[in-house]
């Protein structure tokens, strides 16, 4: 939980970084709106902060990693089944959330209503905000809370959390803010992983904080790691007001492919035998690899209407017999089975919604890797 000065700090240096013009009140009264909505201007805040029934961003559900590994139902024949299917609460939450704020921006910005366009988009990089630095950096995805760390340690990290301090020369330093998407859909999906991403880097950070708390307690440690997270929080805002502004002087970009490498899937593999046991969706250069387990999903919310296609290559390395089903906008487009090395090009015309490969074994062993997988835009 940043304080209103570090707010109106990360939210002005990204100001500045992106050249944002009619951002006085953004930065001094809008980036402030979801914690000013719970004091006396309630009923003016409320139309444009995103709110699901009673929760809002401050209260966002968190998705537990366990759900991956845990619940597995053994059948007649010793084959293992999952118990349930995963649910990933954060995610959902989120990409509901940044489409609620991506959706009404770009109404604003058709019906030239600036001023509401900087409400939308205060609430949303506060968000941001309060996701990559400080305390509320622990909640969400793969969430815990700051009262873990008070129980592993037995040390109050909610107050030295809250306390962390900027230093001004960091408003010096600069970031090449990236564009977000044309369409509402598309900004919201990248927000998702851009937020996944960033919100994992600041947890590292507060992690070294919390153990250089206990241990050395080194100012140095503590100044690097809090720069870190606030650069963080100057990205992620960056490549908001990037967008925003992007949107507002309709600014053309030229239609590069997405690798499937730079978006965070909604259901991750985790797991398999041998060296994969217990091991997370490994993501390297231009591939992904993960283990052959009894069931495993790779599975993505991918924007609509936005791309022609979608190729990669699929490759097994030592596997039994693995069956993949190709799944498309929610359904299964296509089955088969791949065994020993075996290498296969896949090309998925549309690619959209609910979106990936479903893969289940009898005999599971080795491993997958999806090499070179890009979505390709409409022209
Ligand atoms: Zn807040």
């Amino acid at each position: 939980m940043p304080d209103s000065h570090t707010h109106k700090t990360v939210t002005s240096h990204a100001v500045n970084i992106t050249r944002l013009a009619e951002a006085e009140n953004l930065i001094k009264t809008y980036c402030l709106y979801p914690d000013l909505y719970y004091g006396k201007d309630k009923n003016d805040i409320e139309p444009y902060l995103f709110m699901d029934g009673d929760v809002g961003f401050h209260d966002i559900p968190p998705s537990s990693i366990t759900e991956l590994y845990q619940f597995w139902i053994p059948d007649e024949n010793g084959q293992l089944h999952r118990g349930r299917q995963y649910k990933n609460a954060s995610y959902l939450f989120t990409e509901k959330c940044f489409a609620f704020y991506f959706e009404n921006i770009k109404k604003a910005v058709a019906e030239k209503r600036i001023d509401d366009v900087m409400k939308f988009t205060g609430c949303l990089i506060h968000h941001m905000q309060d996701a990559t630095f400080g305390l509320h950096v622990l909640e969400g995805a793969s969430g815990a809370d700051v009262y873990t760390f008070n129980k592993l340690s037995g040390v109050d990290f909610m107050s030295y959390f809250f306390e962390l301090k900027l230093k001004d020369e960091w408003q010096q330093e600069n970031v090449s803010p990236i564009y977000l998407g044309d369409t509402p859909g598309e900004a919201a999906m990248n927000l998702c992983s851009q937020y996944v991403i960033h919100n994992k880097k600041s947890c590292n950070s507060l992690f070294a904080i919390a153990a250089n708390r206990i241990s050395k307690n080194d100012d140095a440690i503590l100044d690097t790691e809090t720069f870190n997270m606030y650069m963080s929080s100057v990205s992620i805002t960056s490549a908001i007001l990037y967008t925003v502004g992007a949107w507002i002087n309709n600014t053309v970009f030229e239609k590069k492919s997405l690798p499937l490498v730079d978006i965070i899937p909604y259901e991750s593999p985790l797991g398999g035998t041998g060296n994969y046991r217990l091991k997370m969706l490994q993501i390297n250069e231009n591939e992904l690899e993960f283990g052959v387990h009894f069931e495993q999903n790779i599975i993505y919310h991918i924007a609509e209407n936005v791309f022609e296609n979608f190729t990669a290559e699929l490759i097994a390395q030592n596997v039994n017999s693995v069956k993949i089903e190709v799944i498309n906008d929610g359904k299964t487009i296509d089955s088969f089975e791949i065994s020993g090395n075996e290498k296969k090009n896949i090309k998925i015309e549309s690619p959209q919604g609910v979106f990936g490969l479903r893969t289940s074994s009898t005999k599971p062993s080795g491993a997958l890797l999806l090499r070179n997988g890009q979505f390709n835009r409409k022209d």
